[in-house]
């Protein structure tokens, strides 16, 4: 790849080229005697025209090689090795995930700023990030991922148009007639203009023209977020999995018009949360993910199934022979499905039970097994009892 000395270089070589060109055009066209002043009637020796040209050029290259020499030794720009090190490892999307100008600006300031993390490349995951980490020397820490999240449920079949759009297939021409022909002027149009601009063919659009959104090719490289006119699509934390997937701030009874999946603010998940993270603003519910568990109890209670949940089965908790009854389960449950004597070991009401994972989550001796986040769970208390087994 070219650094910014390189297209230096080059570009005063392709204009060194360009004027040594010039230079002979107009020089032969005056030794041969072509116009002007100049006497047209002698006859012209091609040998000495020749012999001419190639010492002209010869002349001409010598002293603009000498000068390149000269320049280049002179304004040299001193690059660490690392930032092109660095530069290779990066996937080269050139996506901006990273706050960076491209790959190139990562790559310049991971290197150089001490306060850079290397961890910021969000197409290059893991491996890039322990990589650069390695090449820059910095500490390596691990960067929960973000996922493109659709938020609008509104296809075709559940939405009301306002017209018959024919023009070009793409969401940034349909939002240019009047701003587009769905009635909620705020859900995904279903052009495609997403699944377009995504380097990594994350996104794909359904039958009935709602993107799909693949979690094992999508690497949060924000490009989707940036090409949506309605803006439809949230880069999310991969943990924040109940969302309600809706932008609509019309009022309740004209979002129930127009879509038939809105959210219309009724407050139901307000009421049922037992964490407060939803909240109604501007006739639109938002849950704070700092606050949600998401436990998914708001999930069915929604009337218009605005809410959606990334959790895609929800296997319910049983308790295993390591608990040590110290009752911290039936404390934390949003459902009371846990109960048992203090000391002893405790039970869970498979029928009460929504499979929210918080027990399994704060439960101090992993004795809760059977959720969708026990194999994490476990696994981070594994290596939390590692890293301290290490230390000592
Ligand atoms: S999410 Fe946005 S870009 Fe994608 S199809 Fe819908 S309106 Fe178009
Ligand atoms: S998932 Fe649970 S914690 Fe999150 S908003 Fe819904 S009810 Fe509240």
């Amino acid at each position: 790849m070219f650094n910014d000395s390189k297209i230096k270089k080059i570009t005063i070589i392709a204009l060194s080229f360009y004027c040594s060109i010039a230079l002979l055009l107009f020089c032969s066209i005056a030794f041969a005697g072509v116009g002007g002043e100049i006497d047209v009637s002698g006859p012209i020796n091609i040998k000495e025209l020749l012999i001419f040209t190639f010492l002209f050029l010869g002349g001409l290259g010598i002293v603009f090689g000498v000068g390149l020499a000269f320049a280049a030794a002179k304004f040299a720009v001193k690059t660490d090795p690392k930032v092109e090190q660095v530069r290779d490892v990066l996937p080269g999307a050139n996506c901006g995930a990273c706050g960076f100008a491209g790959c190139q600006g990562y790559a310049e300031a991971v290197v150089i700023n001490p306060d850079v993390a290397p961890n910021l490349c969000a197409p290059g995951k893991g491996s890039v990030a322990s990589a650069v980490a390695r090449i820059t020397g910095k500490a390596a820490s691990a960067l929960e991922p973000n996922f493109a999240r659709i938020m609008c449920q509104g296809s075709w079949p559940k939405s009301v148009k306002r017209f018959r759009y024919e023009g070009v297939q793409d969401c940034r021409a349909a939002i240019l007639a009047g701003g587009g022909d769905k009635a909620c002027r705020y859900g995904c149009l279903g052009y495609g203009t997403c699944a377009r601009v995504c380097p990594f063919g994350a996104i794909t659009m359904n039958d009935d023209h709602l993107p799909v959104v693949d979690i094992v090719k999508c690497t949060g490289c924000r490009k989707c977020e940036a090409a949506c006119p309605t803006k439809v699509i949230e880069v999310l934390p991969a943990s924040r999995q109940v969302l309600v997937a809706c932008h609509s701030k019309d009022k309740g009874g004209d979002t129930r018009k127009n879509c038939q999946v809105g959210c219309i603010a009724c407050g139901i998940c307000v009421k049922v949360c037992p964490f407060d993270a939803p909240s109604v603003e501007n006739n639109l519910s938002r849950i704070d993910l700092n606050k949600c568990k998401v436990c998914g109890l708001c999930v069915p209670k929604c009337p218009t199934k605005a809410i959606r949940d990334y959790i895609p089965h929800r296997s319910k908790a049983f308790i295993m022979d390591n608990c040590i009854g110290c009752h911290t389960c039936a404390k934390v449950c949003p459902v009371n499905a846990p109960s048992g004597e203090q000391k002893k070991k405790h039970s869970i009401d498979k029928d009460k039970c929504i499979g929210c994972g918080i027990c399994t989550a704060r439960c101090p001796v992993q004795a809760i097994d059977g959720t969708f986040n026990a194999s994490e769970v476990f696994a981070a208390a594994a290596e939390k009892k590692k890293k301290k087994a290490e230390a000592a």
